[in-house]
């Protein structure tokens, strides 16, 4: 067995392309151990993370009191119970999450995608035991660019050809509409639209902010029409667009929020789906479920992760060090940038066509010491831990600067 005591990056980077699927295409780093924004690898080589496993890890790795929380619920010796019994966790969980979202009741499942499926459960049968669709046409309708997670129905309604190409026959049911767009939304309903399902920023769609009004608009049209807004948050909530929430940019209520990554702070697998009674109660015993969903060593670790957010104001932090940041990066005068689009701590870096795609700048980063990872081909996303200091963002955009204007890689 390798083991970074006596094994360099290389090494570990072969083992895993040599038995592991290869769906991902990493940058060459290992990360060995963590601490904050930074990263180290068995080399002993520092980065920083700018890319926070996708928002996963909001409060920094190796935060002391989820560490702390983590370790006392493993040394009680129960982590799963199943949901065939009680535990001593989950409801002050479950508690916290609800007065987070104001939704009166909490699912909690494991990953993102989970969570996804399970709204889609949730907003068909409640099209159909309480709007009163017909069996079998409730109709969701989605938005181009969209990433909801991996699953065959999600794969199946999504725009981009590389997560679909081969995976079909696909779910039906669902209308894909453009984002951003009012007109082609309010075509695109039916009697039988039962919600909407939407991220209020696209993310993995190359961090698309729509125009301002859009969700707003949006919440109108759904709440005269019967349909649920169910809000995909499970990247852009929990503080890192510099509120809690995304929507409440535009002080939007949705009737379902999705929620996973950071509420675990990278920890372990937790995700829930909010709503109020009236939508959650189609959900009845047998009728959906997990095994480890709702897990006390979960439900402890969210808690903590959830409570730290909530006490160390990493909303407030994402907003006026997101500000900071942006406002340096557009002061870099670089040949390569077409456009910078941000809200929060959530930077994309739109990277010139003629100059070629964001990877070669992401490889250069690294060679800096600065992780950030290509989205969409043309896009940098710059999304670190949300308690990155002002002297850490110095440090980034002085290295950020040499890769976007000098030693510009194409
Ligand atoms: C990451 C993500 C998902 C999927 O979460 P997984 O835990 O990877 O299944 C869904 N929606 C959005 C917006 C995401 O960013």
């Amino acid at each position: 067995m390798l083991t970074a005591a006596t094994a360099t990056s290389q090494a570990f980077i072969d083992l895993e392309a040599k038995y592991g699927a290869h769906n991902y295409h990493p940058l060459p780093i290992v990360i060995e151990r963590g601490q904050g924004v930074w990263v180290w690898d068995p080399d002993g080589n520092r980065y920083m993370d700018c890319l926070a496993a996708y928002s996963a890890l909001n409060q920094g790795y190796n935060h002391p009191r989820i560490m702390e929380a983590a370790r006392k619920q493993i040394d009680a010796g129960i982590t799963l119970t199943s949901r065939a019994f009680y535990n001593t966790h989950l409801g002050n969980f479950l508690k916290l999450v609800s007065e987070v979202t104001g939704h009166d009741r909490v699912l909690p499942m494991n990953t993102g995608a989970e969570a996804v499926e399970s709204s889609i459960k949730l907003a068909r049968r409640w099209g159909y035991w309480k709007k009163g669709v017909p069996h079998d046409k409730a109709e969701i309708i989605v938005f181009d660019g969209n990433f909801h997670g991996r699953t065959t129905t999600i794969v199946g309604f999504s725009s981009d050809d590389s997560y679909r190409d081969g995976f079909g026959p696909f779910t039906p049911g669902f209308k894909l509409v453009e984002f951003g767009d009012l007109e082609a939304f309010e075509k695109a309903i039916t009697e039988n639209t039962v919600a909407i399902l939407i991220e209020p920023i696209q993310a993995e769609g190359g961090i698309l902010i729509p125009p301002r009004g859009y969700l707003k608009a949006m919440e109108q049209i759904c709440r005269e029409n019967n349909i649920l807004f169910m809000a995909d948050e499970i990247q852009t909530g929990l503080g890192r667009t510099g509120k809690m929430f995304a929507l409440e940019h535009e002080n939007v209520r949705p009737d379902v929020f999705m929620l996973a990554k950071a509420i675990s702070g990278g920890f372990m697998p937790v995700s829930v789906v909010t709503a109020n009674e009236e939508v959650m109660e189609v959900f009845t015993p047998g009728s959906h479920g997990s095994t480890y969903g709702g897990n006390p060593l979960g439900a402890v670790v969210a808690h903590e992760a959830l409570s730290v957010i909530i006490e160390e104001n990493l909303p407030r932090r994402a907003a006026e060090m997101g500000e900071y940041f942006v406002g340096n990066l557009r002061r870099i005068d670089s040949p390569h940038v077409k456009e910078i689009r941000a809200r929060g701590m959530l930077v994309g870096v739109e990277i010139n066509g003629e100059n070629g795609n964001a990877r070669p700048f992401c490889e250069a980063l690294k060679e800096k010491g600065i992780l950030a990872k290509e989205t969409h081909e043309s896009v940098i996303r710059f999304a670190p831990p949300l308690v990155i200091t002002q002297d850490e963002i110095d440090w980034a955009l002085e290295r950020i600067e040499q890769v976007l204007t000098v030693e510009a890689p194409v």
